[in-house]
């Protein structure tokens, strides 16, 4: 079972994403692109696509939610992406997670959504054959962190 963010996306396309609009200005260390945001309030900005009301979707997206999803810029994403977490994955939900993806027709997760974790920790040859673990489908890729709620 690979990370369920990974067939999701529901919080990218749910919440407004702002930050301080430094985090897209590369004079100050800033990585996130200015090209995919726009001015918001005074010190902010938003990923392009959620800054209005009605129907957000950031324009770095790159998904089907409940499918598929992808976040096209995850190594320079804003911190508001990266703060937001996903139902049960450290043991607790998460009330934004859960309202995206019923805003999206999917069910939250639970504890069962994570099992898969269990499976790779008892991994020991790092190889995704099965051969010291009958549960071994291979090692799930890297999460896509979502956005949060402005
Ligand atoms: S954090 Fe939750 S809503 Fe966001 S992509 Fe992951 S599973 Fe979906
Ligand atoms: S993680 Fe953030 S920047 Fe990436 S697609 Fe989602 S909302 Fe956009």
């Amino acid at each position: 079972m690979p990370h369920p963010c990974l067939s999701c996306g529901a919080c990218c396309a749910h919440y407004r994403v702002s930050f301080h609009w430094s985090e897209a200005e590369p004079a100050l260390g800033g990585l996130v692109p200015a090209e995919l945001t726009v001015p918001l309030r005074s010190h902010e900005r938003a990923m392009h696509g959620t800054e209005g009301g009605g129907d957000p979707r950031c324009v770095a997206l790159d998904a089907d939610i409940g499918r598929y999803s992808r976040c096209s810029i995850h190594p320079v994403r804003p911190q508001a992406c990266r703060d937001v977490a996903a139902s049960w994955e450290s043991g607790q939900p998460s009330r934004q997670c859960d309202q995206a993806r019923l805003a999206h027709g999917l069910p939250p997760l639970t504890p069962a959504d994570w099992i898969w974790r269990e499976a790779a920790a008892n991994d020991r040859d790092g190889n995704p054959d099965g051969s010291d673990n009958p549960n071994d489908r291979g090692t799930p890729p890297p999460a896509l962190p979502p956005p949060i709620a402005a």
